[in-house]
C-alpha cells in the first residue's frame, strides 16, 4: 500500500504520450505556419484527459488552507470573514463592466461609490480627505510619507529622518527608507508603548515625522497619543498612523481626534475584503486638510446634483501611485461591508474582536507566557518561555497546530517579543470555534510536557513537512517544467 503522500507524488506527472483532454472534433481549418511561426520542437504540455485534469487541480485546491477553511487567528493581519455578500455587489453587472477610460458621465455610479466609501472612511478615522488608490498596506505607507515629504518639501526642507517604535511592522522602516528617509529606532518603556522621555529626546527640526501603530503591534492601545502628537506637533513633524490595527478602534475611537495627520487603512484587513495570495489588496490613505494639495490624482470630486468627475488639477501633487484609480473592485467589496454593518454594527465588531482576543488571552494566561502584562484589545500576545525548559520553541508549537487543522498564529513578530506568539481571533469566529482554538492551545501545551518529540516533528498530516522555508520564500518553484517548456 502507499501512503496518501507517496501516491500524491505518484499522480503528480501525469502525462502519457497521444493522451488527450479533447474528445470531439472542432471544425477549425487547419494552417500550415511557414516561417518563423513555425514551432520547432514540441509544445512541452502534459498530455492528460480531462479528468485527470480536474481531478489534479481539485486535489491541489485541497492543499490550500484558507480564511473559507477554518480558524486563521493570524495576529496583526485581521483574518476575519469575507461575506460573500461583498462579492455579489462587486460584481454587479454595472461595475464590473464599466471600464477605466469609459469618459466620466458614463460611470456616475462608480465614482459616487468612490466617493461614498471615502466619506465613510473619513468618518470613521475622523479625517478630511481620502484616496482610494494605494494597492496595499505598504503602498498605503508608502503614498503616505510620500505627502509628508512633499509638506516639509513644500516648506523649504523635507527634513532628514522618520522614527519608529522598536515594535513597528517591517514595511514602516521600509516605507521610511523608501520615500528618503533614515530611520530612528524608538525604544519601547516596560508597558509595551512609546517611551516619551526617548521621543521627546529624538523630535527636532530634522525629523519628518513619526510612524506609529495604534493599538500597536502589542495589541496596546498608546494611551498618550495626544501628548506624543503634541510633542511632535510642536517641531512640525507629522504623526503618520499605520491603521492595520483599525479593528481594535473602528466605530468607538477616531485617529483624527488623536492628533494623526495621515494614516492608511487595510481593507483587506480591518474591511473584510479578500487577503493573501498576494493581493489584490487596497490601501486607502487618509489625511487632514493640510495634507489635501498633495494627494495622489485623480481626485474625486462632485455630487449627486451636479455629477461626479476627476479633478487632475492639483500641481502639488506626488502624482499618480496606480494605474487608474486603484483595485476598485476591492473598494467595492469594503463599501459594500460598512453599508451592510452600519455604523452600530461596525461599533460592536470593535467590541466583539477586543471581547474574543480578550477571552483568548485569559483562558490561556496560566499556559502561556505574558511578555508584557499591559491590557491588550484586538490581539494577545504571548511567548514560548514556559515551554522553552522542555526544548520547545514558537516554530513547534505553531507547526502541531496545524495537525488540528488550526492555521497557526502569526510568530516571531514583533521583533520586540522573544519567541512571539501572536494572536488575533477577530469577531467573526464563533464561541465553539475560540473554544476549540483554546482547548487545542491547551492541549499542544501539555504535548511539550509530556511528549516534545511530536511537537518537534509536526506537522504529521501535511501535503508537506517542515519545509525550509528560506528557500521556499526565495527560491520558489511555481511552476510545472515539461520537457521542452522552462
Ligand atoms: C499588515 C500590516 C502592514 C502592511 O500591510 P499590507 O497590506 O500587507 O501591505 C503594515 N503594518 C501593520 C501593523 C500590519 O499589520
Amino acid at each position: 500500500m502507499k501512503t496518501l503522500r507517496e501516491k500524491e507524488k505518484l499522480i503528480f506527472e501525469l502525462s502519457v504520450e497521444g493522451k488527450s483532454g479533447i474528445d470531439i472534433e472542432f471544425p477549425v481549418e487547419k494552417k500550415d505556419f511557414q516561417g518563423e511561426y513555425k514551432r520547432g520542437g514540441k509544445i512541452g504540455l502534459p498530455e492528460v484527459s480531462e479528468v485527470e485534469v480536474v481531478r489534479h487541480f481539485t486535489r491541489l485546491s485541497k492543499m490550500n488552507y484558507g480564511v473559507d477553511d477554518g480558524f486563521y487567528p493570524l495576529g496583526s493581519c485581521t483574518m476575519k470573514h469575507n461575506p460573500k455578500m461583498n462579492e455579489k455587489v462587486a460584481s454587479m453587472e454595472g461595475f464590473l463592466h464599466s471600464h477605466p477610460m469609459f469618459s466620466y458621465n458614463l460611470v456616475q455610479g462608480s465614482l459616487k461609490a468612490m466617493k461614498v466609501l471615502q466619506n465613510y472612511l473619513c468618518e470613521i478615522t475622523g479625517m478630511d480627505q481620502c484616496t482610494l488608490q494605494p494597492a496595499a498596506g505598504a503602498h498605503g505607507e508608502l503614498t503616505g510619507m510620500m505627502m509628508i515629504r512633499k509638506y516639509h518639501e513644500k516648506k523649504g526642507n523635507p527634513r532628514k529622518y522618520v522614527l519608529i517604535p522598536d515594535s513597528a511592522h517591517g514595511t514602516n522602516p521600509a516605507t521610511s527608507t523608501f520615500a528618503g528617509y533614515q530611520v530612528i529606532e524608538i525604544k519601547s518603556d516596560e508597558t509595551g508603548c512609546v517611551d516619551l522621555n526617548a521621543l521627546k529626546e529624538a523630535v527636532n527640526e530634522d525629523v519628518a515625522a513619526l510612524m506609529l501603530t495604534n493599538p500597536n503591534t502589542l495589541g496596546v492601545f498608546e494611551k498618550n497619543i495626544k501628548e506624543i502628537a503634541d510633542i511632535l506637533h510642536e517641531k512640525d513633524a507629522l504623526l503618520y498612523m499605520d491603521g492595520a490595527n483599525m479593528n481594535a478602534l473602528m466605530g468607538v475611537v477616531k485617529p483624527g481626534e488623536m492628533g494623526v495627520d495621515v494614516m492608511h487603512l487595510n481593507l483587506h484587513k480591518t474591511f473584510s475584503t479578500p487577503h493573501g495570495g498576494g493581493g489584490p489588496g487596497s490601501g486607502p490613505v487618509c489625511f487632514k486638510k493640510h495634507l489635501a494639495p498633495f494627494q495622489p490624482v485623480p481626485v474625486v470630486e462632485g455630487d449627486e446634483k451636479d455629477g461626479y468627475t476627476m479633478n487632475w488639477n492639483y500641481p502639488d501633487s506626488i502624482g499618480k501611485v496606480h494605474g487608474f484609480y486603484g483595485n476598485f473592485l476591492v473598494t467595492l467589496k469594503a463599501l459594500a461591508y460598512i453599508m451592510a454593518m452600519g455604523g452600530k454594527g461596525l461599533k460592536q465588531t470593535t467590541y466583539d474582536a477586543v471581547l474574543n482576543a480578550n477571552y483568548v488571552r485569559e483562558k490561556l494566561k496560566d499556559y502561556y507566557n505574558l511578555p508584557f502584562k499591559s491590557e491588550t484589545l484586538h490581539e494577545v500576545v504571548f511567548n514560548d518561555k514556559y515551554q522553552e525548559e522542555h526544548g520547545v520553541t514558537t516554530l513547534d508549537i505553531a507547526k502541531r497546530l496545524i495537525d488540528y487543522g488550526i492555521h497557526p498564529p502569526t510568530i516571531y513578530f514583533p521583533l520586540i517579543v522573544h519567541g512571539a506568539i501572536m494572536i488575533e481571533p477577530t469577531e467573526s469566529e464563533s464561541k465553539e470555534e475560540i473554544d476549540y482554538f483554546i482547548e487545542t492551545m491547551k492541549k499542544v501545551a501539555e504535548e511539550a510536557k509530556e511528549n516534545p518529540q511530536i511537537l518537534k516533528e509536526a506537522p504529521h498530516f501535511t501535503p508537506v513537512r517542515r519545509l525550509d522555508e528560506t528557500l521556499a520564500a526565495r527560491k520558489p518553484v511555481l511552476k510545472w517544467k515539461g520537457e521542452g517548456n522552462d
